[in-house]
């Protein structure tokens, strides 16, 4: 069993900032309303998330590290209906599988657990106070030392795992985000009411000034964008975000439909900035695609793509008036 969670960590579990991910992932469905995120090491070292959601009560703590025990899916028609960030009940199995795991929980008004799992197997469990969830993550791929060397550098991986919070914390707004770094506070946002006002927070104002707002669409599918000016363009992608149902992912050809709608206007080598919030129902969405959910299928692409496209020609048409 514990070889099987491993096997799976290699897909979960890529690096720490995929760990950041899912634990993120998780006090998002716990609907927390502040996570925290402390990192020693880049991640090598410990990934700490906190968060004041509901909180598991003991048996819940236990069952959370099995895998496939996943408290979002009861039936089939929820796996092809899905309203929450996980659904899959693999991510804690299989973290926990190649780390020294640390739980803390509890549930309104019960007494809190404390558990510790090293390398998959629980070694205690006892009462402690706690208010929602703290999951310590250390020494992650202490024993499995081929996927320990292939991580990169210090400053490569505290890269992604800021990139990571980042798009977390652009598409749920409404959630404060506290991020440290080797004790060095590196995002700090409180509840916000809208996306481009928690645009605002991370890039500044003058960033958010040069955005150009734009909606469409009906009840199945609705996009919310942001782009940049096309005096604003960059040399790097690195302002491009994809979201959807507020699951921040990537998706070549929806980026492609706003590449498309600059048309010749954009020079070989430069790249917009854009935001896109795609809402769309559940059902014409495939987010199980793999294991990480980073990639979707569409029931059908071109209506997302002509969406996407119209949505961008608008934009720059208004804002060029
Ligand atoms: P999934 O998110 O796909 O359900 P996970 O392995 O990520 O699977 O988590 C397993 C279960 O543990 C969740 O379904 C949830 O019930 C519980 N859980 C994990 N993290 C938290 C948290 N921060 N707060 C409350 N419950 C949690
Ligand atoms: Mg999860």
């Amino acid at each position: 069993l514990n070889l099987r969670n491993k096997i799976a960590a290699g897909e979960v579990v890529e690096r720490p900032a995929s760990v950041v991910k899912e634990l993120v992932e998780n006090s998002i469905d716990a609907m927390a309303s502040r996570i925290e995120i402390d990192i020693l090491k880049a991640g090598k070292r410990l990934i700490r998330v906190s968060d004041n959601g509901i909180g598991m009560d003991r048996q819940d703590a236990i069952v959370a590290f099995e895998r496939y025990a996943t408290s979002k899916i009861k039936d089939e028609h929820d796996l092809f209906n899905i309203k929450t960030m996980g659904f899959r009940g693999e991510a804690l199995s299989s973290i926990a599988s190649v780390s020294k795991v640390r739980l803390i929980t509890s549930q309104k008004s019960e007494i809190g657990t404390c558990m510790e799992i090293i390398g998959g197997n629980v070694k205690e469990i006892k009462d402690c106070s706690a208010i929602g969830t703290s999951i310590e993550i250390r020494d992650l791929f202490f024993n499995t030392p081929a996927r320990r060397k292939f991580l990169k550098s210090d400053s490569t991986e505290n890269y992604h795992i800021i990139d990571t919070v980042t798009c977390e914390a652009i598409s749920h707004h409404h959630i404060g985000f506290v991020l440290t770094i080797d004790n060095n506070c590196v995002l700090n946002l409180s509840p916000s009411s809208s996306h481009i006002e928690r645009i605002l927070q991370i890039f500044g104002k003058d960033f958010a000034s040069e955005l150009i707002d734009i909606e469409s669409g009906d009840e199945q599918i609705y996009i919310k964008l942001f782009l940049g000016k096309i005096t604003n363009l960059r040399n790097n992608k690195n302002n491009q975000f994809l979201f959807i149902n507020n699951r921040p992912v990537k998706d070549p050809s929806t980026t492609y439909a706003v590449y498309k709608a600059y048309e010749e206007l954009i020079p070989k080598g430069k790249h917009p900035v854009f935001f896109i919030f795609i809402t769309i129902d559940p059902v014409l969405v495939d987010f199980n695609v793999h294991p990480t959910k980073r990639e979707v299928r569409f029931e059908d692409k071109n209506r997302v793509f002509n969406l996407v496209y119209r949505a961008a020609k608008e934009a720059l048409k208004n804002g060029s008036l």
